[in-house]
């Protein structure tokens, strides 16, 4: 265990933190070879499974980033946070929750099954494929570019440059996916479409083929763990109540069908998604001031190879190994 130095926030510290997440990475990195990249999306087949990287962001500023740390990747499942919160934004949290749920599915993340029983009267919620395109169809605009926009603009505030489409994977994504025009049609036939069905999975596709680094990931955790607000400008990019409910939801709904492990083993908010993207969201603790960012910080991780719930099997590891090690955990 790392411990015994009262103030963290120091070169000296960050450079003996820098030296522990090093090994770490080298270290996990090995597991790698136990998972198997995405490829039901043929785009996504292309990723090379032995990569690792993590970026740490602290509220307070302190930066550690290690292995694989410069690869742009799509972030697939993490936007459906972003498109959550947007929706909230736009159309009010009651608006939103009288339309999606906030439960655990206990499902894969692109399951039909629950919207075929009987008593459920909304999708389970918005951070598997179903609630998410529900999600898509509800944000304001007729077209998938005028839905986005609103996407963008939030990106572009939690990092100071506007993010771009990999066009490659948005089309490859486009023209594989027959499970999502599935899901995009039975949500259709039982009345939670707010949109036509062509602009709904549009602008699902793209928000998914939005590219990101973990560095990226990393500061909108920052921001999240933070509440909401710019940790240099203090501005309120998302209003709270919002950032809490998002929070709620990644760690409830965050990991798909293996959500209550992590909430378990790791004990942080946290989403994946299967380009092998996972954001985590440290909130501040109450604890002994000898751990490393305590006054919380945000985590993007970055490892193509998943286990068979669609999550980073590397990534998954060394969080919950970091998570141990400096305590990180919300519980
Ligand atoms: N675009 C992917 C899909 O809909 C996102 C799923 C994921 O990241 N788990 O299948």
């Amino acid at each position: 265990m790392v411990q015994g130095i009262a103030n963290w926030n120091t070169e000296q510290t960050e450079e003996w933190l820098q030296g522990y997440v090093d090994d770490w990475v080298a270290f996990f990195r090995k597991h790698t070879n136990e998972g198997k990249v995405a490829s039901y999306i043929p785009e996504l087949k292309k990723a090379n499974p032995d990569q690792l990287g993590i970026s740490i962001v602290g509220t307070n500023g302190m930066k550690i980033q290690s292995g694989d740390t410069s690869i742009p990747f799509t972030i697939q499942s993490i936007s459906k946070v972003f498109s959550f919160i947007v929706a909230c934004m736009e159309r009010g949290v009651s608006y939103m929750l009288d339309r999606v749920d906030v439960e655990p599915t206990g499902e894969a993340f692109n399951s039909i099954m629950h919207l075929e029983m009987r008593q459920v009267k909304k999708p389970f919620n918005p951070l598997v494929n179903a609630g998410a395109i529900t999600v898509s169809s509800i944000l304001e605009g007729n077209t998938s570019d005028e839905k986005l926009e609103p996407i963008f603009e939030l990106l572009e505030k939690l990092l100071h440059y506007r993010p771009a489409i990999d066009v490659d994977v948005y089309e490859s994504e486009r023209d594989s996916s027959m499970r999502n025009r599935a899901i995009g049609y039975y949500l259709l036939e039982t009345g939670f479409l707010e949109s036509d069905l062509n602009s709904t999975l549009e602008t699902y596709f793209k928000q998914c083929s939005i590219e990101l680094t973990i560095e990226d990931i990393a500061r909108i955790g920052t921001t999240l763990a933070n509440d909401g607000r710019d940790i240099e400008t203090d501005e309120e990019i998302i209003p709270r109540p919002i950032a809490r409910i998002a929070k709620a939801l990644m760690l409830t709904c965050g990991m798909y069908d293996a959500s209550g492990k992590f909430a378990t083993y790791v004990g942080i908010p946290a989403k994946s998604g299967v380009s092998g993207g996972i954001m985590a969201v440290v909130p501040p603790r109450v604890r002994s001031e000898d751990m490393p960012f305590i006054e919380g910080c945000g985590i993007g991780v970055f490892g193509p190879a998943l286990d068979k719930q669609g999550n980073s099997i590397a990534g998954i590891r060394l969080l919950k190994h970091i998570a141990r090690q400096w305590d990180l955990s919300i519980f």
